[in-house]
């Protein structure tokens, strides 16, 4: 790898949490958190998409693929980047793993939960790229 190339060129799936108020929107920030730092992707930050905000927008369009994950069913983080011209191809809804808003405190054993989707989603997209010829 060229010792000088921008980490952003080298990670190509970007990750966005809707990173809301409330339980379930932490939740879905630290499950972001949690797999950037395992580096299976890249977050970065929502409220840059949100607000048109030129590097973040730059980071967005050249991602090879937008992971948004979801606290709830309104599902802003989905919103906020089809809003701004994303397609959402991969998306983690964190009440279809039985975790609902208002009654899932980021425990660690909720955050293992919502991190091994988050994987396992992530995993489906690496597997999907090498099957193609
Ligand atoms: S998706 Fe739900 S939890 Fe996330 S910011 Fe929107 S309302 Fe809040």
């Amino acid at each position: 790898m060229n010792e000088t190339a921008d980490p952003i060129e080298t990670k190509r799936i970007i990750i966005y949490a809707c990173s809301g108020c409330s339980d379930a929107g932490e939740l879905a920030d630290r499950t972001a958190r949690t797999l950037s730092q395992k580096k299976r992707g890249e977050m970065s930050c929502l409220a840059g998409i949100g607000g048109r905000v030129k590097s973040l927008m730059v980071k967005a369009e050249k991602a090879d693929h937008i992971v948004a994950i979801d606290g709830c069913p309104l599902n802003c983080a989905r919103h906020t980047l089809e809003q701004a011209g994303f397609q959402i191809v991969h998306h983690l809804e964190l009440h279809k793993l039985g975790l609902r808003k208002g009654s899932c405190p980021p425990t660690g054993e909720r955050l293992a939960i919502a991190a091994q989707a988050g994987a396992e989603l992530i995993q489906a997209i690496e597997n999907a790229n090498e099957a193609k010829p």
